[in-house]
C-alpha cells in the first residue's frame, strides 16, 4: 500500500489553519515509515522539493499549497533513563513538559506554553523566558533525506546559536528523529509551578483565542535603531539575549494595532501577532505584513524582518 498520499490540505497541519494542498504528503510515525516512504518517493521519480513539517506553529503556508512532498513528523515516544529523556521528534513540547512534571525533572520549565514539537524546537533552537532548547539537549539523532545516513550529534555538534542550529544551517536536509534531553531531579510542585507560570503568562498576553503562528517579526537589534530614535526607544531596551527593542512596541507606536486585510489582523492583545479571524488566506496575512513593514519604515526608517517562515 502506498505510504504517500496525494492532494492533502495543509491547513489541517497548520496552527494558522491556512494553506492550500500538498501535492504529496507522507506522515511518518517511525524511522521505518520514513525510509519506506522515501523509497517510494524515489520510485515515483518526481523531481520535486521535500519539506519537513512538525507542529506547523511557525510557518505561513501559501494559498497555493506546496507542489512537492511534505514529510509530517509524527514520531512519538518518551523514554526515561535516569535524568536523561529520549523523545521522538514529533512529541509536543507540552506533552514533554507534563511528563517532566510527573517525574519531578527540572530544566525545561521555560518552555511552558511553547507550542510545536521538540523536532521543530531543536531545528530553530526555540527559546523563551531566558531558556533555550540548546540548554537541555545532549544528543540529537537524525537522518539525511538524500542518503538515508543516520547521524547522532552531541550538543556542540548541533552548532546551536540564536534561533539557529546545524539542521537549519545545512538547509534542512536532515529529519530529526529523536532528541535526548539532560535534566535534573527537582521538586515536583516547584517544577509544575514554574511551568504553569509561563503557560499563564502566554495565555494572558497572547491572542491564543485565534489561530496564529506566534511572533511575526524579529525584535529590532539595538544596532539597527536610527541614532535619533535611540533616546526615545531606550526605555524599551531588553536583552533577547542581545540588546533589542521589542517590535510589538514599535508596531503599536506606529498606530498599527488592528490593521486588517481580509480576515487577517494585527492583534489588539499583542501587536507582533497577526491573527486569523476566521477564514484568513495567506495572501491576507502577507498583506498585513507588507502594510506593517511599509508603515514602520515610513515612520521610523526601520526595516522589519519576518520571524515566521513561508512555505510556497
Ligand atoms: C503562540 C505561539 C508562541 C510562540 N512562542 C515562541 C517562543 O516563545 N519562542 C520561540 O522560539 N518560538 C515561539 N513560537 C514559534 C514556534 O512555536 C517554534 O518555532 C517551534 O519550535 C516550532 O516547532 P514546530 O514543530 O511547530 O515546527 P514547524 O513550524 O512545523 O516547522 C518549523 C521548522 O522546523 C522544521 N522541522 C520541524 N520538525 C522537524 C524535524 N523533526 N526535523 C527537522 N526539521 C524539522 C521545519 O522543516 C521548519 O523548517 C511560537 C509560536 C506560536 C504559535
Amino acid at each position: 500500500m502506498s505510504k504517500i498520499q496525494k492532494d492533502v490540505p495543509l491547513k489541517n497541519y497548520s496552527n494558522y489553519k491556512i494553506g492550500g494542498n500538498a501535492s504529496y504528503f507522507l506522515d511518518v510515525r517511525t524511522k521505518e515509515d520514513l525510509i519506506e516512504g522515501l523509497r517510494e518517493w524515489r520510485q515515483r521519480g518526481e523531481n520535486k522539493e521535500i519539506f519537513i513539517l512538525g507542529g506547523g506553529t511557525n510557518i505561513l503556508i501559501s494559498d497555493d499549497g506546496f507542489d512537492g512532498l511534505i514529510i509530517h513528523c509524527s514520531i512519538k515516544g518518551i523514554e526515561l533513563n535516569g535524568e536523561e529523556l529520549t523523545v521522538g521528534a514529533g512529541e509536543s513540547i507540552w506533552d514533554i513538559d507534563k511528563f517532566l512534571v510527573e517525574k519531578s525533572l527540572s530544566g525545561m520549565e521555560w518552555s511552558g506554553g511553547l507550542p510545536g514539537t521538540i523536532g521543530g524546537a531543536v531545528r530553530g533552537n526555540a527559546g523563551a523566558f531566558s531558556g533555550e532548547t540548546k540548554d537541555i539537549v545532549s544528543r540529537v539523532q537524525s537522518i539525511d533525506l538524500e542518503t538515508l545516513e543516520e547521524k547522532e550529534r552531541d550538543n556542540k555538534d548541533c552548532e546551536f546559536s540564536y534561533r539557529n542550529s546545524i539542521f537549519k544551517k545545512n538547509g534542512d536536509k536532515e529529519l530529526i528523529l529523536s532528541v535526548t534531553l539532560s535534566l535534573r531531579k527537582g521538586e515536583r510542585d516547584e517544577i509544575e509551578e514554574r511551568t504553569l507560570r509561563n503557560v499563564q503568562y502566554r495565555q494572558e498576553r497572547h491572542p491564543l483565542e485565534y489561530p496564529n503562528i506566534g511572533s511575526t517579526f524579529k525584535n529590532i537589534p539595538w544596532d539597527n535603531v536610527p541614532e535619533d530614535l535611540k533616546v526615545h526607544w531606550k526605555v524599551y531596551l531588553k536583552d533577547d539575549p542581545f540588546p533589542v527593542v521589542p517590535v510589538a512596541k514599535i508596531i503599536a507606536l506606529a498606530g498599527l494595532k488592528g490593521t486588517t486585510v481580509g480576515e487577517a489582523m494585527v492583534s489588539d492583545k499583542h501587536t507582533n501577532f497577526i491573527v486569523n479571524l476566521g477564514g484568513a488566506k495567506a495572501s491576507d496575512v502577507k498583506g498585513v505584513i507588507e502594510e506593517v513593514k511599509d508603515k514602520v519604515k515610513d515612520k521610523f526608517g526601520v526595516n522589519l524582518e519576518e520571524e515566521v517562515m513561508y512555505l510556497n
